[in-house]
């Protein structure tokens, strides 16, 4: 299997993800650097099984920077926990599949790593953003099958 030298690992911030750090590290050279990145959906897209339509602009953005606060503090909570400083993290606003396809992109990154579905899945199928990173992925793409409860 080739190294890889730029890992991108795609997380919904859910506990499975140091299951896809440890691919990661296991794929990883000394050189290798291995980066974060998880997408906040727009409010109305669908936010954890919730839709919500909300007409005005501003309170739009303020929920938008709620969400991402409160995503941030966990990000912080964990990377403390686990002792994850050695990744770089980054959360963005948009389309999971499309801000992991991105970023992937804009950093020439030569392999994503992520979940064969995230916390709403279902075992037997792959999920949506699994499947739209799968389609149209820059580079190579490892999809780690996550078993859940
Ligand atoms: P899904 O296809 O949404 O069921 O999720 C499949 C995998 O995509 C998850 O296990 C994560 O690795 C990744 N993923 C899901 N949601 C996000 C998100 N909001 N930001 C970044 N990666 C995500």
């Amino acid at each position: 299997m080739a190294n890889y030298k730029n890992i991108l690992i795609a997380s919904d911030l859910g506990l499975e993800t140091l299951d896809l750090l440890d691919k990661a590290r296991l794929l990883a050279t000394v050189d290798s650097k291995i980066s974060l990145i998880h997408a906040i959906p727009p409010v109305g897209f669908t936010y954890s099984g919730i839709s919500a339509y909300v007409p005005d602009m501003l309170r739009y953005e303020e929920i938008q920077k709620k969400i991402f606060d409160a995503k941030k503090e966990h990000v912080d909570e964990m990377v403390k926990y686990h002792k994850l400083h050695d990744v770089k993290w980054d959360i963005e606003y948009g389309k999971p599949s499309k801000v992991i396809r991105e970023r992937a992109e804009s950093t020439n990154c030569d392999l994503i790593i992520l979940g064969s579905h995230g916390e709403k899945g279902l075992r037997a199928l792959l999920g949506s953003t699994a499947t739209g990173v799968l389609h149209d992925a820059p580079c190579d793409v490892l999809c780690v099958r996550l078993f859940g409860d």
